[in-house]
């Protein structure tokens, strides 16, 4: 008798044993349909085993090992296995959550094929007009086939709600038919062609050479380059060494909807390379097309965010994480994975080098380089123009206009004289960040979040930013009936308001989540930009990154200060990162470009450092600031969250396992349980219980048997999680 362990989607860290005759050590890493309760599930085959510790009368059979999809090869499920170990995460369900949805269902692939539908020969030869016309959505399906001859069923089920119904009736009026098609067969085939790139500037070619060294191990590099300094150039160099080599290159970025230019870049400098994206914006078909297409070796470079970091690929021979210090490479609920820690393990595991860019280096990356353990290189020049200028403009005691100083305003009427574009920067979206009633002091708040609801003029209603919330505007105060109630704080939306009224004449484009929603707002918006059909955009962060505008001369910055004193311990590091790429949008034609940033504390290290363009120093300082406060990257720490309905339930909790942790390990200091910093969120109330120690080792040993006694524990009043490494308190 043959044991197969399985790991299945449940939140229990135990892989399940069954009876089965039919497996054998090839199928380690393939699907399996197993009987799980009352039912049938899909689980990964992870191991194989003589004998099983469940008595042989409870011990059930297999159904049945699917062979028609692709397997997770060992070194994939090792890196799996690492994820679920090292952020306490059941195996089942980290393994399930790297699988794309179309592998996780318990149904048989269709021999490795997908399914289309297309118009027979009578389907073509049939008039829309013949359709009755009060079957519009049959008419739609119909016309859409004869326009695109074939279409899948999501394209079909996007049509209307009823679609998929109309197209029953097609088929079964013999016009139309379903298609199947295998899946390997859409990639161009592979060769290597790389277009003219431009000559290396001497610091580009030494971390060139530095890469190239070291294609055949594991060796982890931080490319510190200022923006604009041709960190993706290195990429590409780097990129066509490996290709050259007959590897695949794995390509990390934090949000690839907002950077389809690096995409664009990297095919046209490899038009011959089969290439796929891999992000949240797919469709089920779509995602497990490029995944298969990865694993098959097929894709030569999978660019993607940060669930990518899983994709199999067993030629692997390099992996880059762009924009490596971005928060938005760390998954924040279920498996709180940091693509780039596991980008780096995955590195360590495969023997491939590393490579890990940035202007403003995480410090834990930054620490790592100048302590000797990531090898250091550097960019410090821009290329083709001079680094921006950046100035602070101190608004204490000056009356501001909306928000905007008198200097900002200025430059940009300048700017707009000179037919070039500004930037006004504001991280808020929405028209004021509050609405107050100025007889008693009441504010709009979100009765679900410890959160302000946000004042959105254009649709007149107030929003919570937090938690989706919406409600209309009060006519009056609910709480004294007063009528004069005023909105207090600036959006995107009244400096928008604002610059209308100075700048009549100025064509103004507001770029923030509410105006890029629509499906492609956003690249036509970016048209608009380059065509300089422009004059002044506003933006939140959306526009800080990664995108060149050439024409733009002028970025102020509003509302910076707000970060400058918050208690959350990555501030600094997160406002310089975030000023910096900012301030990299000025001036990337050949005009130098010029930033203003408006601070009530124009003499403060942050901003001083930042317009002497010093990432170095200040990064050094943060670091000694660290060292001695015993933060991170000098101590290690893990987070166990919890929520309930009311704080003091999840409290108690806390506190009782606090007492257990205390028990486990000294090794290991366990602070008290405090609210977090946003204590209520959707109607829940979230506390959390911080654990700290100077050995990652350790932290990891106590976490293990933390988390096992947790777990062993009858159901908890409150809902409990881990957070290993963890970036938001
Ligand atoms: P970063 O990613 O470091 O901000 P980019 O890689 O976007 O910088 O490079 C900035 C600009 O300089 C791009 O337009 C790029 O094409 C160009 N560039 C990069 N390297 C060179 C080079 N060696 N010679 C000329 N232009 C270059
Ligand atoms: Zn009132
Ligand atoms: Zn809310």
């Amino acid at each position: 008798m043959k044991i197969v362990r399985v790991a299945l989607d449940v939140p229990v860290n135990t892989l399940f044993d069954y009876r089965s005759d039919d497996v054998h050590a090839g199928d380690i890493g393939r699907r399996i349909l197993v009987p799980f309760g009352r039912k049938t599930a899909m689980g990964i085959v992870v191991e194989l085993a003589a004998a099983s510790d469940v008595p042989p009368d409870r011990l059930k059979s297999a159904l049945r090992v699917l062979r028609d999809a692709p397997v997770l090869s060992s070194v994939d499920l090792n890196l799996l296995k690492f994820a679920a170990a090292y952020y306490h995460h059941a195996l089942g369900a980290t393994v399930m959550s790297a699988l794309p949805a179309r592998l996780r269902r318990a149904d048989a692939l269709r021999a490795n094929s997908t399914v289309s539908f297309a118009l027979t020969a009578a389907g073509e030869a049939v008039a829309i007009d013949s359709l009755p016309a009060r079957a519009p959505v049959r008419r739609r399906v119909l016309g859409l086939l004869k326009e695109r001859r074939a279409l899948d069923q999501a394209t079909i089920r996007n049509i209307a709600p009823t679609a998929l119904s109309a197209l029953k009736q097609l088929i079964a009026q013999g016009w139309v038919t379903r298609r199947e098609t295998p899946v390997r067969s859409a990639q161009a085939p592979i060769g290597h062609v790389t277009t003219r790139s431009p000559r290396l500037t001497s610091e580009q070619s030494a971390a060139v050479q530095a890469i190239r060294l070291h294609l055949a191990e594991f060796k982890p590099f931080v490319l510190f380059g200022v923006t604009g300094s041709g960190k993706t150039e290195v990429y590409l160099h780097a990129i066509d060494g490996v290709l050259r080599s007959g590897r695949q290159i794995l390509l990390l970025v934090p949000e690839i909807a907002l950077t389809p230019q690096l995409e664009a870049t990297v095919r046209n400098r490899f038009p011959a390379t089969p290439l796929v994206t891999l992000h949240s914006g797919l469709n089920e078909r779509e995602r497990f097309e490029r995944w298969v297409a990865a694993q098959a070796g097929d894709a030569r470079i999978v660019l993607g965010t940060r669930l990518a970091v899983f994709t199999p690929m067993p030629q692997l021979g390099l992996i880059i994480v762009d924009e490596e210090h971005d928060a938005s490479l760390k998954q924040s609920e279920g498996l709180r994975y940091s693509a780039r820690d596991l980008a780096v393990v995955r590195a360590r595991q495969r023997k491939i080098p590393i490579v890990l860019g940035s202007a403003t280096p995480a410090l834990e990356t930054y620490y790592n380089a100048v302590s000797g353990r990531y090898q250091l290189l550097t960019l410090t020049q821009r290329i083709n123009v001079a680094p921006p200028c950046i100035e602070c403009v101190s608004t204490r005691g000056q009356q501001l206009v909306d928000g905007l100083s008198l200097q900002l305003l200025e430059a940009i009427a300048a700017r707009i004289e000179r037919k070039e574009q500004s930037l006004v920067f504001i991280n808020r979206r929405g028209f004021a960040p509050v609405l107050v009633c100025r007889a008693c002091g009441w504010l709009s708040g979100c009765h679900r979040c410890s959160a302000n609801l946000v004042l959105h003029l254009h649709e007149r209603r107030l929003h919570c930013h937090h938690c989706g919330h919406q409600a209309p505007i009060p006519a009056a105060c609910p709480e004294c009936g007063n009528q004069d109630l005023g909105p207090v704080g600036h959006g995107t939306q009244r400096i928008e308001a604002a610059l209308r009224r100075r700048f009549p004449q100025a064509r103004i484009l507001r770029i923030d989540r509410d105006s890029t929603r629509r499906k492609l707002a956003w690249p036509t918006m970016r048209r608009q930009i380059e065509e300089r059909e422009v004059d002044i955009l506003i933006g939140t962060q959306i526009l800080a990154k990664g995108h060149d505008f050439v024409h733009l001369n002028l970025v102020g910055v509003i509302n910076a200060d707000s970060l400058l004193y918050n208690t959350d311990l990555r501030a600094s590091e997160r406002l310089y990162a975030l000023l910096t790429q900012v301030a990299g949008r000025a001036g990337r034609g050949d005009t130098p470009g010029e930033v203003l940033i408006q601070t009530e504390f124009p003499n403060h290290p942050l901003y001083l450092a930042l317009r002497r363009r010093d990432y170095a120093s200040f990064a050094r300082s943060l670091l000694e600031e660290r060292r001695q406060a015993g933060f991170p990257p000098f101590v290690h720490q893990a987070l166990l969250r919890a929520e309930a309905p009311k704080i003091d339930t999840a409290l108690t909790y806390l506190a009782r396992a606090a007492r257990i942790g205390r028990a486990l390990s000294r090794q290991v200091t366990i602070y008290d349980p405090v609210p977090a910093g946003m204590v209520r969120l959707a109607g829940r109330e979230r506390a959390q219980l911080l654990a700290q120690a100077e050995s990652r080792a350790r932290l990891q040993e106590f976490l293990a048997a933390w988390h096992a006694k947790l777990s062993a524990e009858p159901s908890s009043p409150a809902r409990w999680s881990l957070d290993v490494d963890p970036l938001e308190f």
